[in-house]
């Protein structure tokens, strides 16, 4: 239950990204449609009223039929289910019922239609037949188009959003959160997604405070309301009173002055208390966050992810788009290393495009194993990634990995891209350093023969966790089994560095666990050579690398080793290291 306060209401959720916000809040999506208004007509209104409905009904009609005729002839497959719709909005058992129902009962057409959809949804799901119980989905859908359209509650497209606001949404995809408009939108709340959702990554990447998870959020704010939004302490509060402003304005300037004097330091070396240097890199996920990475004291890039350029389009970019963006990378950073991740495509990165419709996707043809079914997307990339390589430091990263016959073959299809490059007289560089993110257990548990493939390694928290727990990254019911600090997690973290160490291969981290400051003395302690953490992170770490000596971390990561609960883990960092190490990052809305 939400926290009162006189009029203000205080929503507790997970912290997705850090920084405060203040300012009013926009609805995104199903605005005005769960709250269907409700009046009588008048005798001489019946008419206009039914060409209402029927007006509506048409536009929802031509909306698919543009959908339909939009999808390319390989994707109609996919549009089967619009076209139902397109025939259910013409049934008599709706469309003829609605308008029954506002003659007989002298209703306004979104009252008539609810009544409607109420008595007919409960006979499909009545039904033995998975696939007319399906038909209910159908049915409440295809309604909630024509309620749109009868409320005037139109989608809203990001990009379209002309004033300075807080968007409020059920949930936001990963592609949709990258249209965000810096200048537009101070930041936004979710009902759904967790900490490690690639939505909350990127909202991390773009320096936008934001707050997931809180569940009832969409049902709670309303248009215009006010809200205090800290990303920090993972807190909404709507309605704030004067004092609660007072107190978030305060909040706001104390956590923008510490971040100011971190970004001062940042562009001093992270050289620990006894001597030794780290590189801190920075995560990108477009060429353009790579000045942000430099403007904050990087080291390099240690993780483009490089699916979005595929995301937010129709067809596969060609090999000279994808060549122009990784040399747009590698040209702002010349003499640093650019790691170019290959195509992490599926999961929570599905696109229409690309993607059969999946099961389980998280489990299923994502990233390498995509990269393998279609070796013709993978070999363009690698063609650009070498042809990139050229005017640079760059190093490739396979996402995914979890057996060794695909290290194996991938490293074939880099010598066949590199002959094709040859072949073709366009200028490459032959072999790069090749390394594969740990992020699935198994190739954790068998890093050690996966080790003598590779020239690096590059931890991925984010899935590691994921797949370790068994848990969706994305889920906030699960979003309590979400911790680095899991003693399970810590010992993979061990056999991995160790099995680095054992054939000499650096091994790194680009999961978010790299990014946060609290967590650092145990990278140094496992042996850790580089982290890779959002941009706004980067001034932060460092810092906490000049805090702490080396050779005190490795016997904390032994004591920390022998503890059998997350709990105890937690405590005893808190204990050792929590004074010099947090970032008054705590929740203090204690309303
Ligand atoms: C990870 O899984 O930790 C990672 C860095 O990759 P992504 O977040 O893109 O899945
Ligand atoms: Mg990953």
């Amino acid at each position: 239950m939400p926290d009162k306060k006189i009029n203000e209401i205080v929503l507790r959720g997970i912290g997705g990204s850090p920084g405060i916000c203040i300012g009013k809040a926009y609805l995104m999506d199903k605005e005005g449609v769960d709250v269907v208004p409700k009046y009588s007509l008048g005798k001489g209104q019946l008419e206009a009223e039914k060409k209402r409905f029927k007006t509506a009904v048409k536009k929802a009609v031509d909306e698919l039929s543009q959908i339909i005729n939009d999808t390319p002839e390989e994707l109609r497959e996919n549009a089967k289910i619009l076209e139902t719709h397109v025939v259910l909005l013409k049934d008599k058992m709706l469309y003829g019922r609605a308008i029954e129902t506002i003659e007989n009962e002298y209703i306004n057409a979104e009252w008539a239609l609810r009544k409607v959809v109420l008595s007919i949804q409960p006979l499909f799901e009545g039904m033995g037949d998975g696939y007319l119980r399906d038909r209910a989905e159908d049915v409440v859908s295809v309604a909630d188009r024509v309620m749109k359209h009868l409320t005037g509650a139109q989608g809203v497209s990001i990009e379209a959003i002309d004033k300075r606001v807080i968007l409020v949404a059920q949930d936001l995809s990963p592609a949709e959160t990258s249209q965000i408009q810096l200048e537009r939108i101070m930041g936004f709340v979710t009902d759904r997604g967790g900490k490690a959702s690639h939505t909350s990554i990127i909202a991390r990447s773009l320096e936008i405070p934001a707050v997931l998870g809180l569940e009832q959020a969409t049902r709670i704010i309303r248009n215009d309301d006010i809200i205090v939004l800290d990303g920090n302490a993972g807190v909404v509060v709507i309605n704030p009173s004067e004092e609660t402003l007072a107190e978030a304005e305060e909040r706001k300037s104390q956590y923008e002055a510490r971040r100011a004097q971190y970004a001062r330091s940042g562009h001093l070396p992270a050289k620990t208390r006894d001597g030794i240097d780290l590189a801190v890199m920075g995560n990108i996920e477009l060429p353009e966050e790579v000045v942000a990475v430099r403007d904050r004291g990087g080291d390099g890039i240690g993780l483009y992810r490089t699916e979005f350029q595929y995301l937010a389009r129709r067809d596969f970019p060609s090999e000279e788009e994808l060549f122009e963006s990784y040399k747009d990378v590698v040209d702002l950073m010349p003499d640093k290393p650019v790691t170019i991740r290959t195509l992490d495509i599926n999961g929570d990165k599905a696109v229409a495009y690309i993607s059969e419709p999946e099961e389980n996707p998280v489990l299923g043809l994502r990233a390498i194993r995509y990269c393998l079914h279609k070796p013709e997307v993978f070999l363009t990339q690698l063609r650009a990634i070498l042809r990139a390589a050229h005017f640079g430091r760059v190093r490739l990263l396979v996402p995914m990995i979890s057996r060794i016959e695909e290290v194996i073959e991938i490293k074939r299809l880099m010598a066949k891209a590199a002959e094709s490059l040859k072949r073709d007289g366009l200028p490459h560089e032959k072999k790069i350093p090749l390394g594969i993110m740990i992020e699935v257990p198994s190739a954790a548990i068998m890093a050690d023969t996966l080790a003598p493939e590779v020239d690096f390694f590059s931890i991925g928290t984010n899935d590691l966790i994921q797949y370790t727990m068994a848990i969706d990254r994305g889920n906030r019911d699960v979003a309590y089994l979400y911790n680095p600090l899991n003693p399970a997690v810590l010992r993979l973290l061990k056999i991995i560095t160790d099995a680095g160490k054992a054939h000499n291969k650096p091994v790194f981290m680009c999961g978010e666990m790299a990014g946060e400051a609290i967590y650092v003395p145990i990278l140094l302690g496992l042996g850790l050579q580089e982290l890779s953490a959002n941009p706004q992170a980067i001034p932060m770490i460092k810092n906490a690398i000049r805090l702490l000596n080396v050779d005190q971390t490795k016997t904390f990561v032994e004591r920390l080793l022998q503890q059998t609960s997350t709990e105890q883990v937690e405590r005893l960092v808190q204990k050792i290291y929590g004074d010099l190490l947090n970032n008054g990052n705590h929740n203090g809305w204690g309303h």
